[in-house]
């Protein structure tokens, strides 16, 4: 069981975060306000999730829709899936989802839009890519991420691409890290110069063990929760 944090508690956390994440910014001159704090809510209270609203939150990552579902009966947000979709699940990803970053298979793409044509609405999406070489994670291979996203863009409406996600390899070696986050750069340029009016514009990489390299290789959007938490 994990203990509920109270709002000064979560205030105080959030400062030391919002410190690490100007000093990271600064090393490579960047602005602050060009990255966003993505808390990821999973296994954490409603009570939490309010405080984190109190204090100027809307949007929350979940990797399970059950999860999501169970929260959004009492607390009403932006819910942002991050976890692997079983394509079973994509009828309740468009009822309660307003954005997937988990987004890496045909298959799926094929099933959400085909949901998305049925309501009449449209989803943010990013691709999740694979940068580590570890074989359990999810993710389109990057050789064939601008395949991936071409096939998308032209093929499913309805799912509006804004960007890339990654999730580094989990190794101490910050080097080993570096790369991945530089290639989901490298290749959200690519497809941008590729793909004509395409835009992608976010980058959702970095994580509590990893944010601060993250932002030094160009992400917009980290994704944390132990170290908001814990
Ligand atoms: C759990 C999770 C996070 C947050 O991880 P922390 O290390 O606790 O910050 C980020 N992204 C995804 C996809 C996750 O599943």
């Amino acid at each position: 069981m994990t203990n509920i944090n109270n709002q000064e508690f979560l205030s105080i956390r959030l400062k030391h975060i919002y410190l690490k994440i100007s000093q990271a910014c600064s090393r490579v001159n960047r602005n602050i306000s060009d990255i966003k704090i993505l808390p990821v809510t999973k296994k954490r209270s409603v009570e939490e999730i309010s405080h984190l609203k109190n204090l100027h939150f809307n949007s929350f990552g979940e990797n399970h829709i059950q999860e999501i579902i169970q929260k959004s009966k009492i607390c009403k947000n932006n819910w942002i899936m991050i976890g692997h979709i079983q394509t079973n699940k994509v009828k309740q990803i468009v009822k309660y989802c307003s954005e997937i970053q988990s987004l890496d298979s045909i298959k799926l793409a094929k099933e959400l839009n085909k949901h998305l044509l049925i309501y009449g609405k449209y989803i943010n999406a990013t691709v999740q890519v694979k940068t580590s070489k570890e074989i359990s994670k999810y993710g389109i291979d990057p050789k064939d991420t601008l395949n991936f996203i071409n096939e998308v863009y032209h093929n499913f409406p309805n799912i509006k691409i804004i960007g890339l996600m990654t999730i580094a390899e989990n190794t101490n070696n910050k080097s080993v890290i570096r790369s991945c986050f530089k290639q989901l750069r490298e290749l959200k340029d690519l497809a941008n110069k590729n793909i004509p009016n395409l835009n992608l514009n976010k980058l959702s990489m970095g994580m509590s063990n990893d944010f601060e390299i993250a932002i030094e290789e160009g992400s917009t959007e980290i994704r944390l929760g132990s170290l908001i938490f814990n």
